[in-house]
């Protein structure tokens, strides 16, 4: 079986791929991995050597390259997109173009050579703020920013080629993603990675924002059951079962690295800024046996120690982050 895995030099991706390549069972896939190398991606996050990895950098939107790796293979998980919101706000156009454009390049070519299932990742961000209560896989979409509106527009089309052309599509909305291997830009290895150094990190507004967290260990599973057991078209959410305000989330990331309140810089809230995401997971619990196993403080204190074991991974990502905006 060959298993084509957009974007898995990044934080999610990669974690998948080495999750299916520790497997030793006769049917484990072959993998190729398709990945651009952008800011977020770094090929130290993937074992090259290993005998059931392929890996080529590429666009999702260069259709002949799409063409081509796709004729090769029998299913795809579509991780690849521009991912930090803050940076949709500042410019939209990749987000379009890579998000909206990218996966309707895949789609095309996966219908072209019936490859399926086609496992979209998509994000709890698409149903907009949720105030009270959880989201359900029947609710709108009401995304607030660039980024997830362009997450919403590629979660749309994946679902209509499936409902258009009966390919065997399938969407996952996660919540949010924590563990290793994290671009050091998202609140988690920004804040661990300030505090190891010494320096401030920055709280939004009055950091009353709820997020569900989501070991990616976890998310990874979730997203294996529904390539492995969903259904053809069908949405599955997939949640961490721990929502925490961001003053919640800011007091276990200073307490783990053994700072202090006073290494917090209240900055302007972001704009639009979502004030609570959450979804409800009961489809991928009673119909995959889905269930989270990490527990966040264990994981949260895992990341943290795994961040300090690791700054050979993470310096130079940060450095060039920090080049790029001057
Ligand atoms: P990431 O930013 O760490 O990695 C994205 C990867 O995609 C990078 O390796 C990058 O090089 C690659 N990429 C970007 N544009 C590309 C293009 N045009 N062609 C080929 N490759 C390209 O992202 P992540 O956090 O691992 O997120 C993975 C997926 O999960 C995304 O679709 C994201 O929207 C979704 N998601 C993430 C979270 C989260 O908490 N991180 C939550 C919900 C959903």
């Amino acid at each position: 079986m060959n298993l084509l895995v957009t974007g898995a030099a990044g934080f999610i991706g990669s974690t998948y791929v080495r999750t299916l390549l520790a497997r030793d069972a006769p049917a484990a896939p072959r993998i190729t991995v398709l990945d651009k190398l952008t800011y977020a991606g770094t090929l130290d996050n993937l074992e090259l050597g290993h005998p059931r990895l392929e890996f080529v950098r590429g666009d999702i939107r260069d259709a002949e390259l799409v063409d081509k790796l796709m004729a090769e293979a029998d299913q795809v998980v579509h991780f690849a997109a521009e991912s930090h919101v803050d940076r949709s706000i500042t410019g939209a156009g990749d987000f379009v173009l890579t998000n909206v454009v990218g996966t309707q390049t895949l789609l095309d070519a996966a219908l072209r050579y019936g490859v399926a299932p086609f496992v979209h990742i998509s994000t709890d961000e698409v149903y907009g703020s949720v105030e009270t209560g959880s989201a359900t896989e029947e609710d709108p979409l009401r995304p607030s920013s660039p980024y997830s509106a362009s997450k919403a527009s590629s979660d749309l089309l994946a679902l209509a080629y499936h409902r258009t052309h009966g390919l065997d599509v399938r969407v996952t909305r996660c919540s949010n993603n924590y563990g290793p291997h994290q671009f050091p830009e998202k609140v988690v290895p920004l804040f661990i990675t300030n505090l190891l150094d010494g320096e401030r990190v920055p709280l939004y507004g009055e950091g009353l924002n709820v997020r569900d967290w989501l070991h990616v260990d976890d998310h990874c599973h979730g997203v294996e059951l529904v390539r492995t057991q969903g259904s053809p078209g069908e949405i599955y959410n997939i949640g961490g079962g721990t929502e925490l305000t961001n003053r919640d989330l800011t007091a276990q990331l200073l307490e783990a690295c053994g700072a202090d309140w006073d290494r917090v810089e209240h900055v302007e809230d972001r704009k639009g800024h979502d004030l609570r995401y959450s979804v409800d997971w009961t489809k991928a619990r009673t119909e995959l046996g889905y269930r989270p196993r990490h527990d966040f403080a264990s994981g949260l204190a895992a990341t943290v120690a795994w961040y300090r074991d690791h700054r050979a991974w993470w310096e130079p990502l940060k450095r060039r982050a920090g080049e790029e905006h001057g």
